[in-house]
């Protein structure tokens, strides 16, 4: 039995080939070639203002929650419906989270719920592009220009996706990337800190050199480095850099595939969504499909949990996401107890389809097929 993983890192082209160019310079911890190479193709392609590789996008959170000066007491407005690290980053600070329950047609942060949740204490607004589609940032950054209060983007599913042609990741303060092996340019581990807001790139150096400002001292700006702020040890090594250049330079050839293998899902599975069986995704107005994610919205967790086990008997690995960070045992002691039923709906019934660059598209009918086998059965 041909047996269908959920997810499979890959090597695109030249990965191992910068590696090794990486190991022959002499120089494999941070901030050597191949990380000005993926700052410039990030800067150039994308627009953002600075772009700062990390090890993850959890330090890149943990970045702009620094940057930002959160503060005990301060209150952080954030989806429930995420990864863990959009709220620890913000958590790590001292802050109080105020989860926003998801919009009712898709997972995304709910723009009314945001407006509903604001104090004078709310110091940051977190939106995550969830499966890369952009959430509906007009109306959220209306509401944060209304209230002054800066957006940090969890781009972290969302490279190479807009919202009306402006990249993700490049509209709010800060944009927040990762490179982890799931996602769809990788680097085994690896993330971004994208700055649009040219007022917190110095300091965004310190931090990331660990307080230090050798960022300067190797710029010849200063003629000497020491401890100037706070901060941690957050830049890649070199051997990271290289990877994920090698991914970049045949980023368009991997969305490509991605794409292709999204539309198949789409157009395999609409019948069945058409007499009812379960939801396929929503592209909102305005936002952009990067294919990071095929997911589909089951009518109960009982059917979910049918579907993924059909799917394993016949070798086909979905899986589901988020457990609502609201219900998580970490946040049991401090819930406000406010129900948010959008996100309990999308925790209970989502359930993901394999997706990766090598899946083949025999192995995409089979999945197709499976599906509607345990629909007709
Ligand atoms: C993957 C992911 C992260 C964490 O990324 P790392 O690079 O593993 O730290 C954070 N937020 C979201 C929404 C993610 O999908």
């Amino acid at each position: 039995m041909t047996n269908i993983p959920f997810n499979k890192p890959y090597l695109h082209g030249r990965e191992l080939v910068y590696i090794a160019d990486a190991v022959r310079s002499g120089k494999i911890s941070g901030d050597g070639i191949f990380t000005k190479k993926c700052h410039e193709y990030f800067e150039l392609e994308f627009g953002f203002k600075k772009a700062l590789l990390t090890t993850s996008c959890t330090d890149a959170l943990e970045m702009a929650a620094i940057l930002l000066n959160i503060k005990p007491g301060d209150e952080v407005i954030l989806p429930s419906f995420t990864f863990v690290s959009t709220a620890n980053a913000f958590v790590l600070r001292g802050a109080k989270l105020v989860f926003a329950d998801s919009c009712d047609d898709n997972p995304n942060i709910s723009p009314a719920a945001i407006e509903s949740l604001v104090t004078p204490k709310t110091k940051a607004i977190v939106v995550v592009h969830y499966a890369g589609v952009a959430c509906d940032m007009d109306t959220i950054v209306n509401i944060a220009n209304q209230h002054r209060i800066p957006i940090v983007e969890d781009a972290a599913q969302a490279i190479d996706s807009y919202y009306k042609d402006i990249p993700l990741g490049s509209i709010g303060t800060f944009g927040a990337f990762s490179f982890h092996e799931t996602k769809n340019i990788i680097s085994g581990e690896g993330g971004m800190l994208a700055i649009n807001d040219t007022q917190y790139t110095s300091r965004a150096e310190v931090i990331r050199e660990k307080g230090t400002n050798r960022s300067s001292f190797f710029r010849g700006e200063v003629d000497k480095y020491g401890w100037v702020d706070i901060g941690s040890s957050f830049l890649p090594s070199e051997l990271i850099a290289a990877y994920l250049y090698a991914q970049l330079e045949n980023l368009r050839v991997i969305q490509n595939r991605r794409k292709a293998i999204w539309e198949a899902y789409h157009t395999g599975l609409r019948s069945l969504a058409d007499k009812g069986n379960f939801e396929l995704p929503n592209i909102p107005f305005g936002a952009t499909n990067n294919a990071h994610m095929f997911y589909l919205v089951c009518k109960s967790v009982d059917e979910r949990s049918s579907l993924i086990a059909y799917l394993k008997s016949k070798g086909v690995h979905a899986v589901f996401h988020y457990i609502a960070l609201h219900t998580s045992q970490f946040f049991l002691t401090q819930t406000d107890g406010r129900a948010l039923p959008n996100c309990d709906r999308f925790s209970d019934c989502l359930v993901r389809l394999p997706m990766y660059y090598e899946l083949l598209d025999d192995e995409v009918d089979k999945v197709i097929d499976v599906i509607h086998e345990f629909f007709t059965k």
